[in-house]
């Protein structure tokens, strides 16, 4: 109860009234939250930016009695502004974050999860990154967060040591790691790696979380790793997350 600092990005927004607006927030505390914002709609500049889809503040929220949150105030940190002017940024953002609004839920914090959503916002804002790219190591990253660490280190069936010279991998989306050679012809669910696009792969499970985007692989590759990453992320979230048209 009381008030509570903290920092949030908007997921969703809804008009409650002229003036007033329902944010769904997700904090690094308080996990996915729904907030009243009172005069988000004719407040200041600030508070007109703070409510708007995907901008991240700083927020003073007030909890009541019996559990609803309010906004007292807040203040922009960043807007992500280049993704309002680019429809094909726009649509992967949104993208991403409708996989953000599914995956969190209020009281769960949010640290890690946040943390890559913003860092991901920011990579497609500001840079000219391949999107696709972006959107896979995003899914891997956030999969990895979640809980789902594949085995890529030895064959899941035989323990056989994957080694750096291989020149393919193959992946079972049944087993949730790699096969070696031999046990990959009996696993009708394998998918085959590249070289570089199985590095990639172990790279984003493993790097540190500010480095997740510091590398960037040939069409070839991301090609197979949109592949894999699509079916790996609809094996595990039981859904698909196509871009939207936006
Ligand atoms: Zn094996």
């Amino acid at each position: 109860m009381g008030i509570i600092k903290t920092k949030g990005i908007v997921i969703g927004t809804a008009n409650s009234s002229d003036n007033d607006k329902v944010l769904t927030i997700l904090t690094p505390d308080l996990g996915k939250i729904s907030a009243f914002y009172k005069g988000a709609k004719k407040g200041n500049k600030s508070a007109l930016n703070s409510s708007e889809y995907l901008s991240f503040s700083n927020l003073l929220i007030y909890k009541s009695p019996n559990d609803n949150y309010s906004i007292n105030s807040a203040e922009l940190i960043e807007l992500f502004y280049n993704l309002r002017i680019d429809v094909e940024k726009l649509s992967y953002a949104t993208t991403i974050s409708k996989i953000i609004y599914d995956v969190t839920e209020e009281n769960i914090p949010a640290y890690d999860v946040l943390q890559l959503f913003l860092n991901t916002l920011y990579v497609i804002s500001e840079s000219e990154k391949n999107l696709d790219l972006i959107y896979c190591i995003f899914r891997i990253r956030l999969l990895a967060i979640l809980g789902f660490l594949p085995q890529v280190s030895k064959c899941v069936k035989c323990g056989l040591q994957m080694k750096e010279d291989m020149e393919e991998f193959y992946f079972s989306i049944k087993e949730d790691g790699v096969l070696c050679n031999t046990c990959s012809r009996l696993d009708k669910s394998v998918i085959r790696l590249s070289k570089t696009t199985f590095s990639a792969l172990i790279y984003v499970l493993s790097c540190d979380s500010k480095k997740i985007f510091s590398f960037d692989i040939p069409q070839g590759a991301i090609d197979e790793l949109k592949l894999f990453t699509k079916i790996y992320t609809t094996s595990k979230l039981d859904k698909e997350y196509e871009i939207m048209k936006i």
